[in-house]
C-alpha cells in the first residue's frame, strides 16, 4: 500500500510542491542572513573576545601581580613575572603574555581577577601575519585596555547584577 501511495506521491510531484511552496513563504519572511562585516548580530556584554589590562581612573594599572589568573588558566596561556616597581616598591608584573594560540577564551582568568584587571573585550576580528603576533605582551594589552576602557566599564556596569 505504502508503495501505492509513494508511487502516487511522485507522479503528482506532491513533494516538489511542498518544497516549492516552503520557498514562496520564506521569500516574503525578513531574512536571516546577514550581510557581514556590514551587518552584526547582537553581543552579549558577556561576550569573551580578546583580552585587555585594565587601569584606574588615575592611571595606575589594576594589576597587582597576584597570578591568579595564570594559575587559573586551564590552556597555560598566561605567563606573568613580577617584582617590586623601582619608584614605589609595589609589586607589579615585568612580563605579562597571554599566548592566543593556547587560549581557549573560557574567561577564567577574567573571573579570578580580584581588581577587574585582565577582562576580554568585545573585539573578535583579529589576525596575525607574522610569527610572534599571537602573544599579547603587556603594552599591547595595557594598550587595548586604554583603547576601550568606557565600553568595558559600561559592559561590566550592565552585567554586575548578574554576577
Ligand atoms: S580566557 Fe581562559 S584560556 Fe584564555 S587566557 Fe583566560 S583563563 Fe586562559
Ligand atoms: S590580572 Fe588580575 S588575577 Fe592576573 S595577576 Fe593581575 S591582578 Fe592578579
Amino acid at each position: 500500500m505504502s508503495k501505492v501511495v509513494s508511487y502516487f506521491k511522485s507522479l503528482l510531484l506532491l513533494e516538489l510542491l511542498g518544497g516549492l511552496w516552503l520557498t514562496l513563504k520564506y521569500l516574503f519572511r525578513p531574512k536571516y542572513t546577514l550581510m557581514y562585516p556590514m551587518e552584526k548580530t547582537p553581543q552579549s556584554p558577556r561576550f569573551r573576545g580578546v583580552h585587555a589590562l585594565r587601569r584606574y581612573p588615575n592611571g595606575e594599572e589594576r594589576c597587582i601581580a597576584c597570578k591568579l589568573c595564570e594559575a587559573v588558566c586551564p590552556a597555560l596561556a598566561i605567563t606573568i613575572e613580577a617584582g617590586p616597581r623601582a619608584d614605589d616598591g609595589s609589586r607589579r608584573t615585568t612580563r605579562y603574555e597571554i599566548d592566543l594560540f593556547k587560549c581557549i577564551f573560557c574567561g577564567f582568568c577574567e573571573e579570578s581577577c580580584p581588581t577587574d584587571s585582565i577582562v576580554e573585550t568585545h573585539v573578535h576580528e583579529y589576525h596575525f601575519d607574522q610569527r610572534g603576533q599571537n602573544i599579547l605582551t603587556k603594552p599591547k594589552l595595557l594598550a587595548i585596555g586604554d583603547r576601550l576602557e568606557a565600553e568595558i566599564a559600561e559592559r561590566r556596569a550592565a552585567d554586575a547584577p548578574y554576577r
